[in-house]
């Protein structure tokens, strides 16, 4: 089969308070809220997704508010996502460095990225953000930052595996991603032709400790594929290589399928479709709490659970 990877469609991590995570999220970064549901494995915890105005996939953060669950703190290590990089303009870098320390979030000056300037910085759960400086022509969400310096979208994620051969062969066979860089024990994965939005950087260490799931971590990485059709051949093909795939699952705003990679690491590869307008209008994307039709019969008992939050 040709190589069907369009490149990221989103990331998913496990966040504590779900108030936190909006401030954090759209007050301080700028994103959009473009779905408010629920976990469609729990429905009494949110789940919040970030991204563009109209939530294109590449720009998606999604998190899952956890508080209150008795979910411990994760660690973060070997078999995951451990940071997630947003695109923001060139010369922007010093705009955001003091948007974060006014607001109390200590910002790390990363060392040059292969060509790009770094900056990174965590939320209140602990999870790693970096804002990459570079060329990205996508269209940003004029929310709380004006658009001139606002994120794009996303840019990379980098995941750590003790051994990158067996990561990196499904990675340049079935999935279709050529190496594009290597610095430091980290080789930088594109696909697509490459570039902000379509790169995963993998970071090896044999020595690293192993991750364990929790709040402040990262759930699972998902990468984008055009079709039903072509999701259904992928998945064939993953199973031909011996790997355990879900069945196709209906998110509501795109159908998906999981897999762990050899090092570990969730993969998700989600449909470009139907996206966030299915049931909402683009105009008031993110007010309203959505349910899928199979969680409707309960949206009282839900509405009654779910912590109260403010935002907009
Ligand atoms: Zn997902």
């Amino acid at each position: 089969m040709s190589h069907p990877i369009l490149g990221l469609h989103h990331v998913t991590a496990t966040v504590a308070d779900a108030q936190e995570d909006l401030d954090f999220c759209l007050d301080l970064l700028g994103l959009r809220l473009v779905k408010k549901t629920v976990n469609f494995d729990n429905h009494n915890v949110y789940h919040f997704y970030y991204g563009d105005e109209r939530g294109a996939p590449g720009t998606l953060w999604t998190t899952f508010p956890y508080k209150g669950w008795g979910v411990a703190v994760g660690d973060k290590g070997a078999g995951q996502v451990v940071t997630t990089s947003f695109s923001v303009p060139t010369g922007t870098l010093a705009f955001w460095r003091s948007r974060l320390t006014a607001q109390g979030v200590q910002v790390a000056e990363g060392r040059a990225r292969f060509h790009d300037e770094v900056i990174a910085f965590r939320d209140r759960s602990g999870l790693v953000f970096e804002l990459v400086a570079g060329d990205d022509n996508r269209e940003a969400w004029n929310g709380t930052v004006d658009r001139a310096s606002a994120i794009r979208g996303l840019h990379s994620v980098t995941m750590v595996v003790r051994d990158p051969k067996p990561t990196l062969s499904l990675m340049t066979g079935l999935l279709g991603y050529e190496i594009v860089d290597d610095m430091d024990g980290r080789v930088r994965m594109g696909v697509n032709g490459g570039g902000s939005g379509r790169l995963i950087d993998i970071l090896y260490d044999p020595d690293a400790t192993p991750a364990r799931n929790g709040l402040g971590t990262v759930h699972h990485v998902a990468m984008a594929i055009a079709d039903d059709d072509q999701q259904l051949e992928l998945r064939e093909a993953l199973l031909v290589l011996g790997l355990k795939v879900t069945e196709v699952r209906d998110r509501q705003y795109f159908k998906s399928i999981y897999f762990r990679e050899p090092g570990g690491v969730l993969f998700e590869v989600a449909t470009m479709k139907p996206g966030f307008t299915v049931d909402e209008d683009v105009r008031n994307l993110g007010l309203g709490l959505k349910l899928p039709p199979w969680e409707e019969p309960h949206r009282a008992e839900i509405e009654t659970k779910l912590p109260a939050i403010t935002y907009g």
